[in-house]
């Protein structure tokens, strides 16, 4: 039996993982400085709530034993978990540590030694530990079989994408008579780190697959996960742990994905729709030869290396699509 009244018992590993990867992926830990002399611990997640308290941020709450408050709607329909005392803040990262990310760790390691420095004026000193640790020992106690390891892993993931995950419809080439092809993506960026490197993404690739691509600055990464079947892959595997919002979200990304209309390439149209400029003879056979998606794909490939674009005298005979 267990006993219902030890909080304790109420702590679930697989909902821990859970809250360590939105934690990961949304959390903070910072030290206010509320008096010249004085610096307090805040541990905090900010969550948009257009419909109310969102939902994340109250099964986060409950996770972590009921610690912290839900503060909000602020600025911009911005509902705010925090801890706010070293005692709720140091617990709730306790609870987390197991599957949290480095980044978090570290952030969470410096704010604590930050406050705790406070007290060291040389009046109090902690003690030396009377027993001293076995962490081997330990960790053969919580040796997880496979498929624990893999629930708890798929876990962090739904938790880290509904901090930062995003399923979307990025548009894709143009279409003469249709609107522009989307493709579907699953990405999730990771938040204020500079020059750490991307841990938090790599373990996406390795739970849910898919690639982590660089944008701009050096320490602006992003995993990505492309196509209809990976996308429905990756919402099987975090589906039991995922919020609702980005269940919709995904619903929806993979709805209007569905919904586009095809064209294909026929005798006389290419696939955006332009009529063949002439058709030639090759090894296998006769190939149709598009001029206008030539010039497209040519633009493009000049721009991914940066080369300008051309100067047109006349910027009507430019083609837009
Ligand atoms: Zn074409």
């Amino acid at each position: 039996m267990v006993d219902d009244r030890c909080v304790v018992a109420r702590l679930h590993p697989v909902a821990l993982a859970w809250a360590a990867g939105f934690f990961d992926g949304e959390g903070s830990t910072f030290v206010h400085r509320s008096r010249p002399s004085y610096r307090r611990l805040e541990l905090s997640i900010g969550q948009s709530g257009p419909d109310g308290v969102p939902e994340v941020l109250l099964r986060f709450q409950a996770v972590v034993l009921g610690m912290g408050t839900i503060d909000g709607p602020e600025a911009e329909r911005m509902y705010f978990w925090r801890a706010r005392t070293f005692v709720e803040a140091q617990a709730t990262i306790a609870l987390l540590w197991k599957e949290l990310g480095p980044v978090k760790r570290q952030q969470a390691g410096i704010a604590f030694r930050t406050v705790g420095s406070q007290y060291e004026q040389g009046r109090l000193r902690a003690r030396r530990p009377r027993l001293r640790h076995r962490p081997h020992e330990l960790h053969a106690a919580a040796a997880l079989s496979q498929a624990a390891r893999q629930e708890i892993d798929r876990a962090w993931a739904a938790g880290f994408l509904d901090g930062e995950g995003h399923f979307g419809l990025p548009r894709s080439r143009s279409r003469v008579d249709l609107p522009a092809w989307r493709r579907i993506r699953v990405s999730a960026t990771q938040n204020g780190s500079p020059g750490q490197p991307a841990v938090v993404l790599s373990k996406l690739v390795r739970i849910l697959g898919g690639k982590i691509e660089r944008h701009g600055e050096p320490d602006d990464h992003r995993w990505v996960l492309e196509g209809l079947r990976g996308v429905e892959r990756v919402l099987a595997l975090v589906r039991p742990w995922l919020g609702t919002v980005k269940q919709l979200q995904a619903r929806g990304a993979i709805d209007g994905f569905a919904a586009q209309q095809r064209i294909r390439g026929d005798a006389t149209k290419c696939a955006r729709g332009h009529s063949y400029s002439h058709v030639y003879m090759s090894k296998s056979g006769p190939k149709r030869r598009c001029k206008a998606c030539a010039r497209l794909l040519g633009r493009s490939s000049r721009a991914r290396q940066g080369v300008k674009p051309r100067k047109f005298t006349n910027v009507a005979r430019r083609y837009t699509f």
